[in-house]
């Protein structure tokens, strides 16, 4: 195991549990419902097709309880870690939120979209979106009436992946917060981060399915096992 001192480069990814504790629901893997939506039925390129209006629905209703939501002491605490860590860090959510960025941070990559994100499929263009979809607002870029949710649905490829693993292969530390290890790839990140060297870090209310490959799990609430982290890596830095 790697003394504290000899870590410069940190990964950490971020999922369902750390927005959990903000009060947003996501998809649960477990019964494959997302606000008793059927995943199928709101977060795939065939359901956006089949039904475009009620995938729109979901999703602004999705942008005004992320709008609602507050970050919690674990978005801070990684916030603070982006202030004061001088190291490389890469902070990578599955979230759709922006609770880490509102808590502070911004060495932050959205691998499965941005809710407050619209893309336009006309001419590619992305910007941010507080309001509603459903009505088809044009493109403030080029006009098309073409917007839809920047998320990345199931069965489509995640953002920034070469930027995701290179920096799991520089990475002496990988830290995983809130995620349930069920969902490809960032259920293998762990494994990638370790076979160029990294320890592993656990930190989750429960075991996950990818347990086994950490060398070391925290359980508990996010908002008090990363502020504590947070406070050991900075302290043990100094
Ligand atoms: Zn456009």
């Amino acid at each position: 195991m790697r003394h504290m001192a000899q870590i410069r480069n940190i990964v950490v990814l971020t999922g369902a549990g750390i927005s959990a504790e903000s009060g947003l629901r996501t998809f649960r893997a477990a019964d494959g419902l997302w606000e008793d939506h059927r995943v199928e039925d709101v977060a795939t390129p065939e359901a956006f097709r089949r039904d475009p209006d009620l995938v729109q629905r979901f999703y602004d209703e999705r942008r005004e309880n992320i709008l609602a939501a507050r970050p919690n002491p674990a978005h801070e605490a990684l916030a603070r870690l982006d202030r004061e860590w001088s190291g490389d860090l890469l902070i990578v959510t599955q979230n759709i939120d922006d609770l880490h960025e509102r808590a502070g941070a911004s060495r932050v990559l959205h691998m499965h979209g941005e809710g407050l994100s619209a893309w336009c499929t006309a001419c590619d263009a992305r910007q941010r979106w507080t309001g509603i979809l459903r009505d088809e607002p044009p493109c403030p870029a080029c006009g098309a009436r073409a917007l839809r949710p920047d998320i990345v649905w199931f069965g489509e490829m995640p953002y920034r992946m070469d930027d995701i693993f290179a920096a799991l292969s520089r990475a002496d530390l990988f830290v995983s917060i809130g995620t349930s290890g069920a969902v490809y790839p960032a259920a293998g990140f762990v494994q990638e981060a370790k076979s160029h060297g990294a320890r592993a870090l656990e930190l989750n209310l429960e075991r996950s399915q990818g347990s086994q490959w950490f060398d070391e799990t925290r359980l508990g609430p996010a908002s008090d096992l990363v502020p504590r982290w947070v406070e050991e890596v900075l302290g043990g830095a100094s």
